[in-house]
């Protein structure tokens, strides 16, 4: 049977080996396709929603609200406020007469009630339709209330979940840079794109701490404001998740002198290789820092290995499809996958860039189908074509390998387990052993001739 692809996306679905590679990318979602992504609002939402010290007010209809509160699996060493979501849950009448007054009264209440060290109002739809003047009245607010009240421009319709990434990051400009006091290490780093999902962050910030290295602030996993604030002075910023923040770190450089490098947390090979590089750029300063490292990289893998080779024997063999928000993330997944066995069949991201495409077709096996911005249809029949045993996405694909009777690992940012670092690596291999190999297949065979 020939792939469901609806016409206008013929080229953003690329089968390697069976044409020369054009795979487009970076376009706004086809109307009908039942697209995985979200919107602007929901992009800028989940970036800036880790910063537990600050308020999120969703101006806007009360399901824009709803459907992001809690969005994230990112926990906090303190204050919790991020978990709430408040929303000035705008009407006919509001809409008719604008939100204005509504938005201001919100923001002097919640801020008097939770005593926020910031407030992020985030525009949805009907703001970017009515026209309300947000900048005007968090300026307003903030000359008022002596904390930083900042406008979030992210409109859903107005672009791709990309922009809301924009979007915040052009929030967090208006924080970062703003505080000059304290002392701050030569051998310093800001982290970028981690956000806390089932405590990594703390992972990541012990191996550097192990190596000698202040990590400033973390952009934005267990967030505080007065770290961001002064998150300019740091010496390097890692990105992590680059699709969202890399718009930052480029700001960074620029105005602060800050380089940064892509780096990931995710896979033994990954894990090492970012903290070798970090070491690497301080050791002119700090000439024993790479043996530090060295050790440290030595006795988690001393760690952790045997438990993955056992994890290999059992996996080994078996096929995985992968679609995820960053295509920077299925790099690192292509190669856990390849130390455990598991070949990867179809891969693909809501948010890759023509160079993430690229490179991901070119650590592809021949066959490998590549997708762009997927969609439900496409992604279950090559599931069913290419006879998947495991997928690994977010939230939204989970019902799809359920019910094509296949197994699945979240490894988006709802999950309450942590996959990064030495030890996330093995949580990942074993989780995917779990439902793989669960018995519970047995009870529901795989659907080959549903489609
Ligand atoms: S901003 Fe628009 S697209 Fe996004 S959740 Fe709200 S109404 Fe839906």
């Amino acid at each position: 049977m020939s792939a469901p692809i609806l016409k206008e996306r013929n080229k953003q679905v690329h089968e390697k080996g069976k044409a020369a590679f054009d795979l487009q990318c970076d376009r706004k979602s086809v109307a009908g396709s039942v697209s995985q992504r979200a919107c602007v609002f929901c992009g800028s939402r989940v970036v800036l929603y880790p910063i537990a010290d600050a308020l999120h007010l969703v101006h806007g209809s009360i399901g824009c609200a709803s459907y992001t509160w809690d969005i994230r699996g990112s926990v906090s060493s303190g204050p919790e406020l991020h978990r709430l979501c408040f929303s000035t849950d705008l009407r006919e009448k509001d809409v008719v007469y604008g939100g204005e007054k509504k938005l201001s009264a919100a923001v002097r209440e919640l801020t008097a009630k939770h005593k926020p060290a910031a407030v992020f109002v985030y525009s949805t739809c009907i703001v970017g339709v009515i026209g309300d003047d947000v900048d005007s009245v968090c300026r307003k607010a903030e000359q008022e209330l002596g904390i930083p009240v900042i406008p979030v421009h992210s409109a859903g319709f107005a672009g791709t979940k990309k922009d809301g990434y924009k979007a915040a990051c052009t929030a967090l400009n208006k924080i970062v840079g703003t505080d000059e006091t304290g002392e701050i290490s030569p051998l310093s780093i800001n982290i970028l794109g981690e956000f806390n999902l089932a405590g990594e962050a703390w992972i990541i910030k012990e191996y550097y701490r192990r190596m000698g290295i202040q990590v400033v602030s973390i952009l934005t996993g267990d967030g505080r404001i007065p770290d961001i604030r002064k998150s300019h002075r740091a010496s390097l910023n890692l990105v992590q998740c680059s699709g969202s923040l890399t718009t930052l770190a480029e700001h960074m450089e620029k105005e602060y002198g800050i380089p940064y490098k892509r780096v990931s947390y995710f896979g033994l090979e990954d894990v090492s290789k970012a903290l070798y590089e970090v070491a690497g750029y301080f050791s002119d300063q700090d000439p024993l820092i790479m043996k530090r490292t060295a050790d440290l990289v030595r006795e988690e893998v001393e760690t952790y290995l045997p438990a993955l080779q056992e994890c290999k024997r059992r996996l080994e063999g078996m096929k995985a499809a992968i679609y995820v928000g960053g295509a920077f993330k299925a790099f690192s997944l292509i190669r856990i996958l390849r130390t455990l066995g598991v070949d990867v069949v179809l891969v693909g991201s809501q948010t890759g860039n023509r160079q993430d495409y690229e490179q991901l077709e070119s650590m592809c096996d021949k066959g490998t189908v590549i997708v762009d911005d997927s969609n439900p249809m496409e992604m279950s029949h090559y599931i069913v074509e290419k006879d998947v045993d495991l997928f690994i996405g977010g939230v939204k694909e989970r019902p799809m390998a359920f019910k094509l009777g296949v197994g699945f690992c979240d490894h988006n940012h709802e999950r309450k387990t942590a996959l990064a670092g030495f030890e996330g690596t093995l949580n990942f291999a074993r989780e995917v052993c779990a439902s793989a190999l669960s018995p519970v297949w047995r009870f529901a065979p795989r659907r080959r001739n549903s489609l």
